[in-house]
């Protein structure tokens, strides 16, 4: 594991840098990506900033994302690579996740826990509510200011994998962070619209969809909800849509633990947990070979939808057993 100085020292050396995040990108990685990869522009570097899917349209605000590439550049023409927020290979998707094994440089930034070994430069905060706080501090490192244009990708960043700073991932240093980002002029208020008060009426309708699955075990411990490809497809929404479904299962009182089960294709499902408090569900994901945080995990599972349920569920039961609140 190295320190954020070698990350930089590493990053001054290179002349031409790929920074890419993980499939289905969020607000922390795009944003990660974003941020780091305009401030190496500034140092005068070649830039390509990619990943494997594209942006969900509610951060089109973000500056730089017109150099957002969808999958990989044709010719490489990079010296280092850079992955952001990214606990496993897999995480890169299928193209970029062969990279890895190619001649470059490669620099590991992320803030998974159970963050796994891949990479020559690697530094993990688990502590780091956001991928964005650490390219917040690597930026220090490096000796640069924060420009307008950065701190409106490290503050959307920062928000977004925050869930608005209520998780328990929010420290002070955080918020110090957050208040140094507003100082610069980042309009914090403009963006939480942006991000949160200006779904597409589509979503509503995906939402209804949604809640009308919503089940909760007896114990009133564990609720979940399912979302098929039907469902996308009645409702007129896309996948990005599904972002945020599953905290509607969580927020019922008493819930400890909100599932979403969503269709990515025949026979194939991205599940979402979310926990409030005792319940670890990075541990939940990896049982079905997945992964994340405490509180936000995910994975992919193949198979007919209601043995899965029983799977999960059943899983997430004996996690519960004896939570008493
Ligand atoms: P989401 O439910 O929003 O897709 O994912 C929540 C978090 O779980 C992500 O930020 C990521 O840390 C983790 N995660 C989601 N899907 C996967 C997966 O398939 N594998 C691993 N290792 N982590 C995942
Ligand atoms: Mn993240």
């Amino acid at each position: 594991m190295n320190n954020l100085a070698d990350v930089a020292a590493a990053l001054k050396r290179a002349e031409s840098v790929l920074v890419c995040g993980h499939v289905m990108p969020d607000g922390d990685s795009l944003g990660s990506v974003l941020a780091l990869g305009l401030t190496l522009e500034s140092m005068g570097k070649k830039v390509i900033m990619a990943g494997p899917d594209p942006s969900p349209a509610i951060y089109d605000f973000l500056p730089g994302l017109d150099q957002y590439r969808v999958g990989l550049p044709p010719d490489g023409g990079f010296d280092t690579l850079v992955v952001l927020d990214c606990s496993v290979p897999e995480r890169l998707g299928p193209g970029f996740q062969e990279l890895l094994s190619g001649e470059t440089d490669i620099i590991i930034l992320d803030h998974h826990a159970a963050s796994s070994c891949f990479g020559k430069y690697r530094y993990v905060d688990p502590a780091a509510a956001a991928v964005g706080e650490i390219i917040y501090d690597l930026i220090i490192e490096m000796g640069l200011d924060i420009n307008l244009d950065v701190a409106i990708c490290l503050y959307t960043a920062i928000v977004t994998d925050t869930g608005s700073f209520q998780y328990d991932s929010t420290t002070p240093g955080t918020l110090r962070r957050v208040a140094n980002l507003m100082e610069i002029g980042v309009p914090a208020a403009l963006i939480n619209v942006r991000i949160y008060e200006e779904k597409p009426k589509v979503f509503f309708q995906l939402l209804c969809s949604a809640l009308s699955t919503l089940t909760t075990s007896s114990c009133g411990k564990i609720s979940w909800m399912t979302v098929t490809r039907e469902t996308i497809k009645n409702s007129g929404a896309k996948d990005e849509h599904t972002e945020g479904l599953v905290n509607y299962a969580k927020s019922i009182r008493g819930v400890e633990v909100g599932i979403l089960f969503r269709e990515i294709g025949e026979g194939s499902y991205k599940i979402s947990f979310r926990s409030k408090d005792a319940i670890d569900v990075n541990r939940l994901a990896a049982l079905f070979g997945g992964g994340g945080h405490p509180h936000a995990s995910g994975c992919t599972v193949q198979g007919d939808l209601n043995e899965i349920i029983d799977r999960v569920v059943s899983a997430a039961l004996l996690a519960a057993r004896g939570i008493v609140r």
